[in-house]
């Protein structure tokens, strides 16, 4: 039986109504307008893309959205500064610097400058410390999306075997703690693992975030898995062109799995959904306001 296709796009849509009921109540109840501020520094063509779209989304759901473009080769003091005056911004409880950052730039020292509270990338040391220790913090927006998709296919994740491939600081090791989080038997593979295909066969979960178009095929899926594809990658289409894939390969995948995310519309659109979620969850916070359970990890 060909898998389930777990659809991101439909599930971001309705991450972004309930966002959006948060946002309305915030407004007329307790007289907030979540804010979010975008950095992008440089022209850096795929973030320019990224944020274009971040700016719009926030906006459909009734946030506020400053974006702050500066040129590539802006000073660490000027980038601080700005940070700074953000951090002290009433009407901003979001920050989010885009990455990647000029190579002159620290992108360590310069994400630890934000407020952890308004840190909706998750990305600050105190907030990476506060996940990995259990406790309330900002989280990761494409693992956070990740885990949302799974619990809604799922139910409970407790017990079940988890392989996470890839240890990245933004996606492997966040979504390798949210699945201990959850309970799972997590495994965290990465390109020195030794016998792959075997790591992953034993895995009710996969979660795939490598880099490498459709690498993990459905030969080394148990039957019956659930695949969540985070990979994205642009490869050249046989008649001319290019397309997107993921890391999974989906054909050989899907016929294999119980569940997949595909690419494009899988794990993408949730990873938007769920920094506008988090935005809301920092308004909250910054409030004093007992925040949403639904977007929480
Ligand atoms: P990264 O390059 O920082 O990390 C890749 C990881 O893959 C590394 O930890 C490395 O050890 C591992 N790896 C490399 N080759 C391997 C191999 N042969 N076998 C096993 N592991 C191997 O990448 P990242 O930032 O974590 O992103 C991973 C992918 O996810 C990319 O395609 C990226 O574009 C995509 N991504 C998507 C979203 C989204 O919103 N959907 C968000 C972030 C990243």
């Amino acid at each position: 039986m060909p898998a389930h296709i777990i659809d991101g796009k439909t599930f971001a849509a309705s991450v972004r109504g309930k966002v959006a009921k948060h946002v309305s109540q915030l407004r007329e109840i307790h007289m907030t307008k979540p804010g979010l501020a975008v950095v992008l520094v440089g022209e850096d063509p795929a973030s320019q893309v990224y944020v274009r779209s971040k700016g719009k989304q926030t906006v459909e759901v009734g946030m506020k959205s400053i974006e702050h473009k500066l040129d590539a080769s802006t000073s660490e003091k000027v980038l601080l500064a700005l940070i700074e005056k953000l951090n002290t911004d009433t009407e901003i409880h979001g920050i989010l610097v885009q990455l990647p950052l000029p190579k002159h730039l620290d992108e360590d020292m310069i994400i630890n400058s934000i407020d952890p509270a308004k840190d909706v990338d998750g990305f600050h040391i105190s907030n990476v410390g506060l996940l990995g220790t259990g406790q309330k913090s900002m989280v990761p927006c494409t693992p956070l999306g990740c885990l949302m998709m799974l619990r809604d296919y799922h139910g409970s994740l407790s017990g079940m075997d988890a392989v996470v491939i890839g240890r990245s600081n933004i996606v492997g090791k966040p979504m390798a703690q949210l699945l201990l989080g959850d309970s799972c038997t997590v495994t965290l593979a990465h390109s020195r693992t030794k016998n792959l295909p075997e790591v992953i066969q034993r895995a009710d979960i996969v979660v795939a975030a490598v880099g490498r178009p459709q690498m993990v095929i459905g030969d080394w899926i148990k039957p019956g898995a659930t695949v969540i594809d985070v990979g994205i990658n642009r490869i050249e289409k046989a008649g001319g062109g290019t397309r997107l894939v993921g890391d999974a390969d989906f054909a050989s995948c899907s016929s294999v799995a119980g569940a997949i995310t595909p690419v494009p519309g899988g794990v993408g659109p949730m990873t938007i959904a769920c920094l506008l979620a988090n935005t809301v969850t920092a308004c909250y916070r910054i409030n004093g306001l007992e925040e949403p359970g639904e977007f929480t990890a």
